[in-house]
C-alpha cells in the first residue's frame, strides 16, 4: 500500500522526518526517544511548549504494537488524536463522550492491532474491562502526560492517577514514560515514586524562558494600574484573576473604556469559551480577562504579556500561565500585581480546603510564591531555583535586575540565621527560627529549652518581616532549603558551611518591606 521508496525502516530519524517533517531533534529528544525505543523507563521534565508529545509518539511508531497514552483532559486528547490523523497517524481516544459502538470498534481496532496511539484518561485505563482489553493487546508502550498528578507534592494531584503506580508491576517489560512541565524536586522525586518506574532516564530540561521579562509590582490601585499597563503595551494579552466574579467585572470595566477584550471562564457555555479562544487567536481582540480555565491548549505565539491581577496560588501555576507569553521568541513581559491583602486571602481559601494533609502541601506552595513575589533578588533566578535549575549568574531582563535594591555585605546577618537553624538541628520553620532569633518570650520556646541556645535574641533589633525577608534571600541564594515533606523545616544546603565560616561573602538587599509602584512606569 506504500510506495517502495517510503517503505524505509522506522528509526526515531525517519518517523521524525516522515511523518513530522522536522530535521532535527531538540535538545533532549533524541536521547529520550532513542532509550524508549530500546525499552528503557524515562522522566522527561520540559517546559510547556518545550516538544514532550514527539518523546512518547516516535517511540509509538518506532516500536511494534500500540502506545497507551494516560492524558487527564478530554479535549486535549482529541486536539492531539486530530493533529496525528492529520500526519497519517492511526491513532484515536478512548473516553465517556463516545457512543458505546464507537468504543467497540476502538477496542476492536487496539486488539487487531490497527493502532499506533491510543489515549485514554487515567480512569478508564484502570477500569476492569479495559485492563482485559490490554491484556490481550500488543501494547508499545505506556506514556502517562502529567505525570505530577500522580504526586501529592504536585500543584495538580488528582485521586484517578494514583492507581498508575500499577501499570508497571502489571507490564513490567513494557516501557512507561511519564512527562509533566512540572519539576520542584520533591515532585519530581515523588513521580518516579509513584510510577515505580525501573531504573528510568530523567531528563530535565531547561526552564529558562529567557524572552519573558518578570516584573512585580505592588497593587495600590488595581484597575488603574492594569489601564496604564495595558495602554502602554502592543499586541495580545492575558489578565489572570482568581475568580469568574472578578473576571466579569474587570473585564466590564475595560470594555466599557474601549478596549477590545473577552471574558473567559468555566463558568460560561462551551460556544462562547470557543469563540473567545477563536477570537484571540485570530487577534480579533486583544485582551482576555481569564480565571485559570483560560490557557490549557492554547497555541498562541504571539502573546505578548501577562498580567496577574491576583498572586497565582503555586509557583508552577505562574510559570505556566506567564510560559503563554512569548512562545514565538520575542520580547514579552509577565506582570504580577502583588497584594499582601490577596496573600492572606488565598492563605485562608487554602486552609478551608476539606483535606488538611492537603491544605498543608498547599500553603507551602503558596508560601514559595509569595517568597517571589517578595524576593530581593533575581526573579528568574528564584524561579529557576524553585524548578531546581540552579544558576549564579542574575538575568539581566527582570525588574530587580533593571532597577536592583540597595545591596549590603550580609554575611554576619546571613551567619545569625544559618547557625540558629543549625542550633535548631534543622527541624525548625522560618517562623520559629524568626521567634528564636527575636527571643521572643514563648512557653513552647522555654519548654525546648531554647531560651538557651546562644542564638536567642540575636536577631532582637529587627522585625518579624525583617527576618522573613532575610530568610527568604537565603532561600533564594541557594544557602537554606525549605522541606516541605518535613513541616517546612528550614535545611542547610552544602553552601551554607563556607558562609558559617566566614570563608565567603555574601549580599543580601536591605529589605524593601515597603512595596513602591515601579518608579519607570509610574513616570509616564
Ligand atoms: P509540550 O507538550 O512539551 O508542551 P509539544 O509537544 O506540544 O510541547 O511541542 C510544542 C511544539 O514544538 C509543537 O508545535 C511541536 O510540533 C514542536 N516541536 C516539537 N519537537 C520539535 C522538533 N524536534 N522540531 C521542530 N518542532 C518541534
Ligand atoms: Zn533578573
Amino acid at each position: 500500500e506504500l510506495a517502495p521508496e517510503t517503505q524505509r525502516v522506522k528509526t526515531p530519524e525517519t518517523v521524525l522526518k516522515d511523518v513530522f517533517g522536522y530535521d532535527a531533534f531538540r535538545d533532549g529528544q533524541g536521547e529520550v526517544i532513542h532509550q524508549v525505543c530500546e525499552g528503557k523507563d524515562a522522566l522527561v521534565l520540559l517546559p510547556t511548549g518545550g516538544g514532550k508529545s514527539l518523546c512518547y509518539q516516535i517511540p509509538a511508531l518506532v516500536r511494534q504494537g500500540t502506545a497507551i497514552v494516560v492524558s487527564p483532559l478530554i479535549s486535549l486528547m482529541q486536539d492531539q488524536v486530530e493533529q496525528l490523523k492529520a500526519l497519517g497517524v492511526k491513532a484515536a481516544y478512548l473516553n465517556s463522550t463516545l457512543e458505546a459502538d464507537e468504543q467497540a470498534r476502538i477496542n476492536d481496532a487496539l486488539q487487531a492491532g490497527k493502532l499506533d496511539l491510543l489515549y485514554v484518561s487515567p480512569e478508564r485505563l484502570m477500569q476492569y474491562y479495559f485492563q482485559q482489553s490490554l491484556a490481550h493487546a500488543d501494547i508499545a508502550l505506556f506514556a502517562i502526560d502529567e505525570a505530577h498528578c500522580v504526586s501529592h507534592w504536585g500543584h495538580d494531584f488528582r485521586q484517578d492517577y494514583r492507581a498508575l503506580g500499577q501499570i508497571k508491576s502489571r507490564f513490567p517489560s513494557i516501557p512507561v514514560i511519564g512527562l509533566t512541565a512540572t519539576a520542584d524536586s520533591a515532585t519530581q522525586a515523588d513521580i518516579l515514586t509513584q510510577l515505580n518506574l525501573n531504573d528510568p532516564l530523567v531528563y530535565k530540561g531547561s526552564f529558562d524562558r529567557p524572552n519573558i521579562r518578570y516584573r512585580v509590582m505592588s497593587k495600590y490601585k488595581a484597575f488603574d494600574q492594569v489601564v496604564a499597563y495595558v495602554k502602554q503595551q502592543e499586541g495580545s494579552g492575558i489578565i489572570y484573576c482568581n475568580s469568574r466574579a472578578k473576571v466579569d467585572d474587570l473585564h466590564a470595566k475595560l470594555f466599557r473604556q474601549g478596549f477590545r477584550c473577552a471574558a473567559y471562564h468555566a463558568g460560561m457555555d462551551n460556544d462562547e469559551r470557543e469563540l473567545v479562544q477563536r477570537q484571540f487567536l485570530n487577534d480579533k481582540i486583544d485582551i482576555v480577562v481569564a480565571t485559570v480555565a483560560f490557557g490549557m491548549g492554547i497555541n498562541k505565539s504571539n502573546v505578548r504579556y501577562v498580567v496577574h491581577h491576583d498572586v497565582p496560588r503555586s509557583v508552577e501555576s505562574y510559570y505556566q500561565e506567564t510560559g503563554r507569553a512569548g512562545r514565538d521568541g520575542l520580547e514579552s513581559e509577565a506582570l504580577l500585581l502583588f497584594d499582601e491583602k490577596d496573600a492572606a486571602r488565598v492563605k485562608q481559601w487554602i486552609e478551608q480546603g476539606e483535606i488538611a494533609e492537603r491544605n498543608q502541601i498547599e500553603l507551602q506552595k503558596f508560601a514559595a510564591m509569595e517568597a517571589f513575589s517578595e524576593a530581593q533578588t533575581c526573579r528568574r533566578q528564584v524561579l529557576l531555583n524553585y524548578f531546581s535549575q540552579f544558576s549564579d549568574s542574575a538575568c539581566g531582563n527582570c525588574d530587580i535586575c533593571l532597577d536592583p535594591p540597595k545591596m549590603i555585605d550580609g554575611l554576619v546577618i546571613a551567619q545569625k540565621v544559618l547557625s540558629c537553624v543549625l542550633r535548631l538541628s534543622q527541624q525548625a520553620s522560618s517562623q520559629y527560627v524568626i521567634d528564636v532569633l527575636r527571643g521572643k518570650q514563648l512557653r513552647r520556646l522555654q519548654e525546648a529549652g531554647h531560651h538557651q541556645l546562644s542564638t536567642y535574641g540575636i536577631g532582637k533589633d529587627k522585625s518579624d518581616s525583617y527576618w522573613h525577608n532575610i530568610i527568604n534571600q537565603l532561600v533564594h541564594k541557594g544557602l537554606i532549603r525549605v522541606d516541605i515533606t518535613a513541616h517546612a523545616a528550614l535545611r542547610l544546603t552544602e553552601a551554607a558551611r563556607p558562609v558559617l565560616k566566614g570563608e565567603v561573602a555574601v549580599q543580601l538587599a536591605v529589605p524593601r518591606l515597603e512595596f513602591k509602584p515601579d518608579k519607570k512606569k509610574a513616570k509616564q
